[in-house]
């Protein structure tokens, strides 16, 4: 896929130039420099050859077959090139001329007309503002990057021209292989999900790394990196913020969800593992070209000095890594062979006076126990330390045994020839043991992704029917929200549990309406223009006798009146007092990107504060909501602490997969927040005491007649 870029057997460079320190020179310098073994036609209608090569006066004049098109040509060139490229069967044109998109509408216009030419003759297209790309296997380098790396099994994927070069230079630097490199620059058509798709079926890539600003189409990214995720690890950089932020938000959901943790929550849900930084990405570049992944998660630490071995421990904790347990034969072993002040378990500290033998037994011993899946090798270098012997034995041990092995050979200049022989003898080494271990975390979760199991969705029996009347009757009523009654409507058409309640009209009937319910009962306003019921006084809870509730009803009516005068009230509601359980908060909201999007937490009202809230796109698996529940920072408190009864984790889940399924019946919900979801002891179940939505009408208001009520209009007109 793709291979009119990668592997073309013919490339004209349009707009060839004589001059060195011109892009269109570089070009060309590069496609030859690389050894490529195909046609090569420079075209410059006012030059005979180029670079010892003959030049052509335009495509058109090219007698042979062309694949592939650079043009290195000034802007206003660029639209008739194109179609030119197109009459003469060019496959793939790569546009490294900047001044479209990037520059404003007028450029953004201009992309627009070269792309739907290029569609026109059914031609990719690379850029524009690219770069240029490289395949060290074809070979091919067509870029005006300095230099080529050696060929690996790395593919890189930038939408930065200049982190490409950034990255190109470190690559020649550590002599990292690469096997394809490209610089996607404004995306007009090819972007990261068609190169997610080529290279998972590419023999030569067996790592994805890619730096990106924005990802187009969500969920067909989700798609295309679960096909591939599966066979190789997919790492990312993702920068850059979004106008996500800005929109206008009415739920908590909506407030404390930012573009961020949609990417997140898509990333972990498509099995791509997010780099924090571009160092991020070297260092897991570097770890999964380098090394195979762990079987699990059991780590030996083999260190020369404590501090380093303790901070490798702590971060290992961080990445859910476990220290291995030593199998006695281990730890005999070791015991006869290494100093006495030595420490035999788990981080092996062979002492700062250690020589390569002492490190030998270590690693030797270390790698051999069954209980052992990756073993991190520190150094610092003392006066004894024999720094390329122990370099070289771990390289052949880290080979016989085949085990995740990775280094940390600290320091500077003296240490260097040992991180060369572990490079050249692909042990990764990194400067800090806390880089290796958390290189080592991402390969363990790259372990996981792999062996978890593909999962559908779950599906619920629901009463669809029941809720779409509740939004289609709103719509009728040209409101786009729908307040705690009736969104609670909505609920129990999803099979949620929602505290008893009945809506009263005067302070005698709410009296009436408690005693049925039974002591304690809260009291509400309900008022389609009042969405956020606390904040006009509107929500008096455990109310205990007649009197308490006659008081709160007027009290409730006089506070409105008060800061909403001009707000229509259909009633007030008598609701029973829900007592037991933990408040938490479910919530769904829809992202530009990649669409609804569910959050959950512990609800109260510190929720914006603390942020404690986790995240995952719809539709949600079994294991989605059980991840997005034990995520939390505060999940201890859910789980049970001092003595305290867990709540019942179930009963969250299963409003989270019913929320999701609600999600993909609904597109046109926006926002929608449960909060409070009182959640009791496990077995008891949980209660949706408060819920408000926010939807689109999108379709929905044809179905109704001009009649349209709502269920509680109804209530209230019959009443
Ligand atoms: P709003 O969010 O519109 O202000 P709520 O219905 O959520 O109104 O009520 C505010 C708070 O009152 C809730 O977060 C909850 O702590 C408490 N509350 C409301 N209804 C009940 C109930 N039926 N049982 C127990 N607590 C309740
Ligand atoms: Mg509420």
């Amino acid at each position: 896929m793709l291979g009119q870029f990668f592997s073309p057997k013919s490339v004209a460079v349009v707009g060839a130039a004589r001059e060195p320190g011109k892009v269109g020179y570089g070009v060309l310098q590069n496609i030859i420099d690389s050894g490529f073994k195909g046609r090569i036609y420079p075209i410059n209608p006012k030059a005979d050859a180029v670079l010892g090569l003959q030049c052509y006066s335009s495509i058109k004049a090219v007698r042979g077959k062309v694949d592939l098109a650079v043009l290195a040509i000034p802007r206003a060139a660029v639209l008739s090139t194109v179609a030119e490229c197109g009459r003469k069967g060019v496959q793939g044109i790569i546009v490294l001329t900047a001044g479209f998109r990037e520059v404003g509408p007028e450029g953004a216009a201009l992309e627009k007309e070269v792309l739907s030419v290029a569609r026109q003759y059914g031609i990719r297209l690379l850029g524009p503002n690219s770069l240029g790309l490289i395949d060290t296997h074809t070979p091919v380098n067509a870029s005006f990057a300095a230099g080529m790396p050696v060929r690996g099994e790395i593919s890189f994927m930038s939408q930065s021209g200049a982190l490409c070069t950034a990255i190109l230079d470190w690559a020649l630097k550590e002599d990292l292989g690469f096997a394809k490199f490209i610089s996607l620059g404004n995306k007009a058509d090819v972007d990261e999900i068609n190169l997610l798709d080529a290279w998972a079926e590419d023999p030569h890539t067996r790592v994805i790394i890619s730096y990106l600003e924005g990802i187009g189409e969500g969920r067909k990214f989700m798609q295309a990196a679960r096909a591939v995720t599966k066979k190789k690890p997919v790492v990312m950089v993702k920068s850059g913020v979004t106008a996500a932020g800005s929109r206008a938000v009415s739920s908590h959901t909506g407030s404390l969800a930012g573009s961020e943790s949609a990417y997140n929550a898509a990333f972990k849900q498509s099995g791509v593992i997010r780099a924090r930084s571009v160092e991020d990405l070297f260092n897991l570049s570097v770890a999964f070209s380098f090394q195979p992944l762990p079987r699990d998660s059991r780590l030996a630490i083999v260190t020369n000095a404590g501090g380093p071995g303790i901070i490798a421990t702590d971060e290992a904790e961080r990445q859910g890594l476990r220290l291995a347990t030593f199998a006695r034969s281990t730890i005999d072993k070791l015991r006869a062979s290494l100093t006495s002040t030595a420490n035999v378990y788990n981080p092996i500290d062979v002492i700062g006076d250690a020589r390569s033998d002492r490190y030998r037994v270590a690693v030797d011993a270390a790698l051999a126990d069954p209980g052992v899946d990756a073993l991190v090798v520190i150094l610092t270098p003392q006066a004894m330390t024999e720094i390329e012997a122990t370099a070289n034995l771990v390289v052949e041990l880290s080979r016989q045994y085949g085990k995740t092995v990775l280094a940390s050979f600290m320091g500077g200049v003296r240490v260097e020839p040992g991180v060369r022989i572990l490079r050249e003898g692909s042990v990764p080494n990194y400067e800090f043991p806390e880089e290796a271990v958390a290189s080592l975390g991402a390969m363990y979760e790259q372990r996981r992704w792999i062996e978890k199991p593909v999962e559908q969705p779950m599906s619920f029996p629901v009463r669809k029917e029941q809720a779409r009347r509740l939004l289609v009757s709103a719509a009728a009523d040209k409101r786009q929200t729908l307040g705690d009654v009736e969104a609670r409507g909505v609920l129990t058409a999803y099979g949620f549990k929602v505290p008893t309640a009945m809506l009263a009209r005067s302070a005698e009937q709410a009296i009436g309406f408690a005693k049925q319910i039974g002591y304690p009962v809260v009291l509400k306003v309900v008022s389609p223009e009042i969405l956020h019921k606390s904040d006009v006084g509107g929500v008096v809870v455990g109310l205990q006798n007649d009197e308490e509730v006659g008081d709160a009803y007027e009290t409730i009516l006089a506070r409105v009146r008060r800061f909403m005068p001009k707000a229509v009230v259909w009633g007030v509601e008598v609701q029973e007092m829900v007592t037991s359980g933990k408040e938490t908060i479910i919530g769904l909201v829809k992202d530009p990107q990649f669409g609804h999007m569910l959050m959950f937490g512990l609800g109260g009202i510190y929720v914006e504060v603390l942020k404690d809230v986790s995240f995952r796109i719809t539709p949600l698996t079994l294991s989605d909501a059980r991840e997005m529940i034990s995520q939390i920072r505060s999940y201890p408190l859910l789980a049970g602490v001092r003595g305290e009864k867990p709540v019942d984790i179930d009963a969250i889940v299963d409003a989270l997969l019913r929320l999701s399924q609600l999600a993909e019946d609904f597109p046109q919900i926006s926002e929608l927040d449960i909060n409070p979801l009182r959640v009791r002891e496990r077995g008891q179940g949980a209660v949706a005491v408060d819920c408000r939505l926010a939807f689109a009408p999108d379709g929905l208001v044809e179905q109704v007649g001009a009649s349209g009520r709502s269920p509680l209009q109804e209530q209230v007109a019959a009443s």
